[in-house]
């Protein structure tokens, strides 16, 4: 690998990441992708994506990121696969360090994009894989005519629940409160799909079963009552968490999420750029994602022309 300063490295390979790099790598700044060991982000973990300007008949997530990752290497992008391990952004260039290699760099465009959230409930992390998901869209085809809940009750609970419908008997929905989170088109469609079914203000307190999902201990949070219902799968769909642990103590962060508190994407750091839904917890979308990802290689750019370094 080129041991030299780099111009620009960008720290994630989903949307922001690629979209990055495209428009860095147009801007013949060769820039480095980190790509992570699970390259691609969120979008690896879907199927369809409807609403992604341009493919009028839609397009499968991981399909897109790689004409993404294909389309940013045609200009000249360099990839790693690795996991950063930690970041130095106090001192010029900055550090960024994988298990194998140090990579210094002039600017530095943070993408690592959100996690999925998870409940801390007992039976949760040892039943994960194992019935516990948090994914419908990847695990839904293992779980055919199985009875399943699902705890949430955004948009990625309604359209997971309605995803589920095509393998589960049933499907039950459990939500901490007696109204949705969720868009009023995704509403409407989970409670006109006969397969589904609510039960409200409650939150699931244990999850049981012995080396395999059999159901859930709910407690209603208005009257107290603990029940008992059987499943044969359990999705978790309670929002995602920014991956901000390697910039904490480096750059402000406001809620996790990384505060970009000029017009532009630049951190509260010179030269260290964030983009997509690690700054994101409004919209959230592979397109927003996207265009965050250009705007944060248009500031890399203007700041490496103005820069001393
Ligand atoms: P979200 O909108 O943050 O909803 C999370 C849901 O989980 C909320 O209903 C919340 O309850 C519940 N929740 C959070 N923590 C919980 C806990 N510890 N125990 C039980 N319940 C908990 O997250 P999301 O559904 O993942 O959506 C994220 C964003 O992506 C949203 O902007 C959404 O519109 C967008 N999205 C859009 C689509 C689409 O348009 N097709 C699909 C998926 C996502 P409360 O309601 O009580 O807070």
């Amino acid at each position: 690998m080129d041991q030299e300063v780099r111009n620009v490295t960008i720290i994630g390979s989903g949307p922001a990441g690629l979209t990055a790099a495209v428009y860095a790598s147009r801007g013949d700044l060769q820039p480095l992708v980190v790509e992570g060991v699970e390259a691609g982000g969120q979008l690896m973990l879907t199927t369809d994506v409807e609403n992604y300007p341009g493919f009028v008949d839609g397009i499968m997530g991981p399909e897109l990121m790689e004409r993404m990752r294909k389309q940013a290497a045609r200009f000249g992008t360099d990839y790693l696969t690795d996991n950063v391990r930690s970041v130095d952004l106090s001192t010029r260039p900055f550090k960024v360090a994988t298990a194998g290699d140090t990579i210094e760099t002039r600017s530095l465009i943070i993408a690592t994009g959100a996690s999925a959230r998870m409940l801390g409930v007992p039976g949760e992390r040892e039943l994960l894989g194992h019935g516990v998901s948090t994914c419908a869209t990847c695990d839904g085809f293992f779980f055919r005519d199985r009875k399943l809940l699902i705890v949430g009750g955004g948009d990625s609970a309604m359209e997971e629940a309605i995803f589920l419908t095509k393998f589960a008997s049933s499907v039950t929905v459990i939500h901490r409160r007696d109204k949705l989170r969720a868009s009023k088109i995704m509403q409407d469609r989970a409670k006109e799909n006969p397969k589904i079914t609510f039960i409200w203000d409650s939150v699931v307190s244990e999850i049981v079963g012995n080396g395999k999902v059999a159901g859930a201990r709910l407690r209603n949070l208005k009257t107290g009552d603990e029940t008992t219902v059987e499943a044969g799968g359990i999705f978790v769909a309670i929002g995602h968490t920014p991956n901000t642990a390697l910039f904490e103590d480096q750059v402000e962060l406001n809620g996790g999420y990384i505060v970009t508190p000029r017009e532009d994407t630049q951190t509260t750091v010179a030269g260290v750029f964030a983009a997509g839904d690690v700054v994101d917890h409004r919209y959230r979308q592979a397109i927003t994602a996207a265009g965050m990802g250009c705007m944060a290689a248009m500031d890399a750019e203007r700041f490496l022309e103005g820069a001393d370094h």
